[in-house]
């Protein structure tokens, strides 16, 4: 059988997708590879499709148990044999896999890492005794540092070529930074392997973002007319998932949480009743969507800005599996912002904290962004992109603009007076006419002085990282940035070019002064 007919015959679909060919191509000759694919790319059939035409047993190492059986029930109704080991299964239950892997009644195997290099390493001599074709390792990036969902487990499969040398590895990941793709390559130790590095692009999700303000209420203009579509809203909190899922309710909208501290049955019954579009809404944290399979996922609202855009892109890709139009919205505080930084610098060591500070602040970017919104996500894996895509807020021009010129011209000429010698937050207290002993006296007497007291400073902000965006301003890129004009400055100031500044409101939050950074 060739892979496109058993394509046909076992999955029913008509043809490849992306680079699904070819990657199969490499792996059923033998060889290592390493594929990064956007959620809902297609990943599973890299690996599901050759372990029909091998000739063996392929072994799929995944880091949620509680996928597997989705994974496993779906296969078998495609009349693939496949099975997964895990602590949950009796002793019976296992035993009865266990005897027919011996006897090669299973093409596809699914296990956690903890458990392949479990006591003594049994079971990785059992599985040397079988006649293994292919590893597949699925969301590969648990094994790096560097990406956003370390797992410790994950680190053993760094023995796996030493046990299993001779059979070709296939990993899979959604989400890798270049650092994370050679810390993958590194530490599987995979042979000469074929990289694969689809678009990351989801042509059909738009995406917007709005400052949070009053967000229940965002949130019930947003569900308008979406009441038959079935959506995921992600919340920061266990305990606002809960509550916003009894409002929703209260709406009339058919709505269920979903977070990690729910009983087993709990989070069973929800999730299923969300796949079979019993219930329409899901509430939850992130730790519900990892191996999701549902195509017809219309919309993914963020009630709280993600830690990092890998997170968020995972979580909105589970949008519009199906290739049918889809939304992803996310409300956004500056306030979100400080609470993160408050988790990740709490959490974790300094060098793991300066990570993901960074990637807190790519996020905070993104959400702040008066630029193509896909474009940034896109560059931000690596990837080129038109300036312009035409279904992301900024491109879709949903936001009012209007004549910015006199805010622009204060801005910079207060640039231009501190001697372009100075950062956004004393630009802005400048600007502003702060009290503050922060503000050097002589520059309390210069005229341009307080001229922009009128404007708060989250929004004096704004504009001047819309400036920046637009070319006007130029925030440098150091340890220390500071704010300087460009070449485009000039013209602004003599009046000789007009500025348009974006209009949005910002919801003024007291955020305390004295935190820890
Ligand atoms: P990923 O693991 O990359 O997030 P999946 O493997 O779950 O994505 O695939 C996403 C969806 O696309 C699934 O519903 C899958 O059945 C479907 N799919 C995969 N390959 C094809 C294909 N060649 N043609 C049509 N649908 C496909
Ligand atoms: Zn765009």
């Amino acid at each position: 059988m060739t892979p496109i007919q058993a394509l046909q015959k076992y999955f029913g679909y008509s043809a490849f997708r992306h680079q699904q060919e070819a990657i199969i191509g490499q792996v059923l000759s033998g060889h290592d590879v390493m594929a990064l694919m956007p959620t809902g790319g297609g990943k599973s059939l890299c690996y599901q499709l050759p372990a029909v035409l091998l000739p063996g047993l392929t072994i799929v190492i995944s880091p949620l148990i509680a996928l597997m059986k989705d994974q496993v029930d779906s296969l078998n109704l495609n009349g693939i044999p496949a099975a997964y080991l895990n602590s949950a299964q009796t002793p019976d239950e296992q035993r009865d896999i266990i005897s027919r892997l011996t006897n090669n009644q299973i093409k596809l195997l699914y296990i956690a890492p903890e458990r392949l290099f479990g006591i003594e390493n049994k079971l990785i001599d059992f599985l040397k005794s079988l006649p293994v074709s292919l590893f597949a390792i699925d969301e590969a990036h648990c094994i790096s540092h560097w990406g956003h969902d370390f797992r410790p487990e994950y680190l053993m499969l760094a023995h796996l070529k030493g046990h299993f040398n001779n059979i070709p590895v296939i990993a899979l990941t959604a989400t890798a930074d270049k650092l994370t793709q050679k810390d993958i390559l590194e530490k599987l130790a995979l042979h000469e392997p074929a990289v694969y590095v689809s678009s990351f692009n989801r042509a059909n999700i738009t995406y917007r973002v709005l400052p949070k303000n009053k967000s229940f209420n965002q949130l019930l203009s947003f569900l308008v007319d979406r009441n038959d579509d079935s959506g995921i809203i992600y919340c920061l909190s266990r305990k606002s998932t809960e509550a916003l899922a009894a409002d929703l309710k209260d709406e009339g909208y058919s709505a269920e949480a979903y977070h990690a501290g729910l009983d087993h049955a709990t989070k069973a019954r929800n999730q299923e009743a969300f796949l079979r579009d019993e219930v329409k809404i899901m509430v939850a944290t992130i730790a519900f969507g990892m191996g999701i399979n549902k195509s017809n996922v219309r919309y993914v609202v963020h009630m709280d800005m993600p830690k990092n855009i890998e997170g968020y892109y995972q979580e909105t890709g589970r949008a519009g599996r199906d290739g049918l139009p889809s939304d992803a919205m996310l409300y956004y505080s500056p306030g979100d912002v400080i609470k993160l930084k408050n988790f990740v610098t709490l959490e974790n060591n300094p060098e793991q904290s300066q990570i993901l500070l960074e990637k807190l602040n790519d996020m905070a970017a993104y959400s702040e962004l008066h630029t193509c919104r896909r474009k940034y996500l896109l560059n931000y894996f690596d990837e080129e992109a038109a300036d312009n895509c035409g279904s992301c807020d900024i491109c879709l021009s949903e936001f009012k603009k209007f004549d910015g010129t006199l805010i622009a011209q204060k801005a910079l000429s207060a640039v231009y007076r501190l001697n372009q010698r100075f950062g956004l937050g004393y630009v802005v207290d400048f600007l502003r006419g702060s009290k503050s002993e922060k503000i050097r006296d002589e520059h309390k007497q210069l005229k341009t002085y307080g001229v922009g007291a009128d404007i708060s400073k989250a929004q004096w902000q704004r504009y001047l990282r819309e400036l920046n965006a637009h070319g006007y301003l130029q925030i440098t890129d150091d340890a220390y940035p500071t704010i300087k004009l460009t070449h485009k400055s000039e013209a602004v100031l003599k009046g000789l070019e007009k500025v348009e500044l974006t209009e949005a409101q910002i919801i003024e939050e007291k955020v305390e002064e004295a935190l820890p950074f």
